[in-house]
């Protein structure tokens, strides 16, 4: 699966790839791929940046993160300890240890590191913001945190990920408060075996966040976002 597909301006596209948190993510002129396991590297023949947020194996695979880093010459953006575990494999000019507070310039992308709540070494969460403004938050495996609420009314979130199952404590419960906590735009329920969370997940934001759109994502379906409004 290769996504050949640019969104024009004001606009951006997703692809879930896999049952956990691997993403897909283009903007009008960057193409970033987050926590990619289970997937080929030749479906992704020209990379920006990786970003990886933990070192669990369902978001860090690091032969395929080498292997992908040497097709495309991306950069690599990961917490510290899979940045730790990567160094023996990447290019050091090539590879970006962040912490939650930093943030890290695409060109005109922007990427603001932020916290994870979530049992691993040194989780982390990514806001990228496109060329165009539009705000996109990857919350790995996160469960809702009060700060979420005052980093979703700052950022006017246009697209948030939310684990709904998988990970210890996560349900469609927490990922909905993650929703609810944001408010933003599109809410997409990921990081889950079965299309039940997801689905449940929906029903509660229908009651509870009825502004919100959600989207459940079909694995290697291409999404695009645009600025009030939703396509795919
Ligand atoms: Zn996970």
């Amino acid at each position: 699966m290769t996504v050949d597909k640019v969104p024009g301006k004001n606009s951006v596209i997703f692809v879930c790839l896999n049952n956990y948190a691997g993403v897909l993510l283009k903007t009008p002129t960057k193409t970033l791929l987050i926590d990619p396991v289970d997937v080929k590297p030749k479906s992704f023949p020209q990379l920006d940046a990786v970003l990886i947020t933990h070192e669990h194996y369902d978001h860090l695979d690091q032969r395929l993160i080498a292997e992908l880093q040497k097709n495309t010459d991306c950069k690599v953006i990961a917490d510290q300890t899979s940045a730790k575990k990567l160094s023996l494999l990447l290019p050091p000019d090539k590879l970006f240890e962040t912490r939650v507070g930093d943030e890290t310039d695409l060109g005109e992308v922007k990427i603001k590191t932020e916290n994870c709540k979530h049992q691993a070494s040194t989780p982390v969460t990514y806001i990228i913001t496109s060329e165009d403004g539009m705000k996109i938050w990857h919350t790995a495996d996160s469960l809702p945190f009060p700060e979420m609420a005052q980093i979703g009314k700052t950022e006017e979130l246009d697209v948030v990920f939310c684990t709904v199952g998988i990970a210890p404590g996560t349900s469609p419960e927490t990922g909905s408060q993650i929703a609810w906590l944001t408010k933003p735009k599109v809410a997409v329920p990921y990081h889950s075996n079965s299309v039940e969370p997801q689905k449940k997940f929906a029903q509660i934001l229908k009651a509870e966040l009825p502004k919100t759109t959600c989207v459940i994502p079909e694995i290697n379906k291409v999404y695009q976002v645009s600025k009030g409004e939703k396509k795919t």
